[in-house]
């Protein structure tokens, strides 16, 4: 199945069938997405509905999937929950979308051909924020340099007690 998503398909063609495709796309398969991730173990949920509107191709797509993302305060997985929509249109000629709707993304189909897997990891894509962190600094992992610090607390922590033996003794 993934091979279709992979290959280059005539957005044409899809537009005037109207054509649904939906699948399950290993997260690993995504050649611009992996690097952003901690973790590439799952799959997203994609959708994508063709149509055509002012003459122009245009996709709805769909993804849903949850995201291991590398947290640049920490270097641990932050976990980005995606379930977004998107509509762009499918352009073979840049200059042809100033005359589309604004407020809809173009999106380049060289010679009118574009990979179902692309759409899905740009609509992927948009969601994940520049530098990706755990919302809370609580939530990250100590540096190793931190958890030394917090050995050293608690070590200090125990000492007064360290002496208590003796000093009940020595009351009796
Ligand atoms: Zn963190």
């Amino acid at each position: 199945m993934l091979a279709d998503w992979s290959r280059p398909v005539d957005v044409d063609r899809l537009a005037d069938a109207g054509e649904l495709r939906e699948t399950d796309l290993p997260l690993a398969d995504m050649p611009r997405l992996v690097p952003a991730l901690a973790s590439t173990e799952g799959t997203a949920h994609c959708r994508i509905v063709f149509s055509r509107e002012r003459g122009q191709p245009m996709a709805e797509i769909s993804v849903e999937a949850r995201l291991g993302l590398r947290c640049q305060h920490c270097l641990q997985p932050v976990w980005l929950a995606v379930d977004d929509v998107s509509k762009v249109w499918l352009v073979t000629d840049p200059e042809r979308a100033e005359e589309l709707d604004p407020g809809i993304e173009p999106t380049l189909a060289p010679e009118g051909r574009i990979a179902l897997r692309d759409l899905a990891e740009e609509e992927l894509l948009l969601a994940v924020p520049l530098v990706p962190r755990h919302e809370d600094d609580t939530q990250c992992a100590p540096t190793e340099e931190q958890a030394a610090d917090r050995q050293q607390e608690e070590e200090v922590v125990q000492r007064p007690f360290a002496g208590l033996g003796e000093l009940l003794k020595r009351g009796r």
